[in-house]
């Protein structure tokens, strides 16, 4: 490069490389093997792709796979058919044939982890990001940089595979099947949450009940796994549960949103799994603790109105807040431009 070249390079515009540009691997929250990550569920209500199924707490989405072991290249992108579009990947996988390309169903998590981060505002004006600093050396670089706000905690999302995400399940149904009720006996332990009956979501007729019932242990179980018909009203749905604890009378479920979960990634390349932090527990969120931005311990829950659970106001405003919508911030990689750019260069 000549002088005159780099001359010009000086003023010219700052651009993006890629014209479509997605942001979203900027906040993918992933277990790592380095140690536990102080995972906060953030309150969702996704349905399913096929949308039959309503208010879960994770989106569940088609991805693309792609992997070009010539030129040694992996992207993930979202599916087309995700934001009913037409999708080019999928075009290239089923009718050309790409053997490049798989389609997966993923499970989209809105998250934060809670541990200490820096809020990017850049020079771009990309939406506000956040990054951990590597060391030391680096975090004295960041703590004097303008452009970096210390904050105790990064929002974003996890997402899951059908394995890693199974594995998740089964921690949470943990956590769900003991009873904060429990904490105004003062009880020492929480007691276990059981299922007394199965019972109509519309009309509340009892479906099942446990003194009655012919089913088996895990036909039992698995009952709300399913749509029942009610006999009363004919409604078709998830039956709802009623439940009671083994230890107090006002039982009440833990809510996979009233813990914070210490999650590791152990294993190396396919094999892999999700757990809890070695002899680590669901810590739950009235006695965990952030940090404001002197910080300063505070309370993560400030409060509660009715089923609304308040944050500390700094998570709120200067972590929480800047999760981007999951939708807005995935959907430019379902554009055929996006797609074209990671498939044909
Ligand atoms: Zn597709
Ligand atoms: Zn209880
Ligand atoms: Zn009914």
């Amino acid at each position: 490069m000549t002088w005159l070249n780099k001359a010009r390079h000086l003023d010219a515009p700052k651009e993006r490389v890629q014209k479509k540009y997605s942001n979203s691997w900027r906040f993918r929250i992933a277990p790592d093997t380095v140690g536990p990550k102080d995972i906060l569920i953030l309150p969702g209500s996704f349905s399913n792709i096929e949308g039959d199924v309503q208010g879960m707490p994770f989106w569940q989405t088609l991805k693309h796979y792609f992997y070009d072991p010539q030129k040694k290249k992996f992207r993930s992108f979202m599916c087309g058919k995700a934001f009913n579009k037409e999708c080019y990947a999928c075009h290239r996988q089923y009718d050309k044939d790409d053997k490049r390309l798989q389609i997966r169903k993923a499970n989209l998590w809105p998250v934060v982890h809670l541990d200490w981060h820096y809020r990017v505002e850049n020079e771009y004006g990309d939406a506000p990001y956040f990054v951990q600093a590597e060391n030391r050396a680096q975090e004295r670089e960041f703590d004097d940089l303008e452009t970096h706000t210390k904050v105790f905690g990064r929002p974003g999302f996890m997402e899951l595979g059908k394995g890693h995400q199974e594995m998740l399940l089964d921690i949470l149904s943990n956590v769900v099947s003991q009873c904060v009720g429990c904490l105004e006996h003062d009880f020492d332990n929480n007691g276990k949450i059981e299922v007394c009956a199965w019972s109509c979501s519309s009309c509340g007729a009892v479906l099942e009940d446990i003194e009655t019932t012919s089913l088996n242990r895990d036909e039992w179980r698995k009952f709300g796994q399913s749509r029942k018909t009610c006999a009363s009203c004919r409604n078709k749905d998830f039956p709802k549960e009623v439940v009671g604890c083994t230890q107090c009378p006002t039982a009440i479920r833990t809510e996979i949103y009233d813990v914070v979960i210490p999650l590791v990634k152990q294993g190396s390349g396919k094999d892999t799994s999700i757990n809890l932090g070695f002899g680590m527990m669901p810590k739950y969120i009235d006695e965990y603790d952030v940090y404001d931005l002197n910080g300063n311990k505070v309370p993560l829950l400030d409060r509660m109105e009715g089923n609304v659970r308040i944050y500390d106001k700094t998570l709120q405003e200067q972590v929480i807040n800047y999760l981007p919508d999951l939708k807005s911030l995935l959907e430019v990689e379902a554009e055929r431009e996006f797609q074209e750019d990671i498939i044909l260069n």
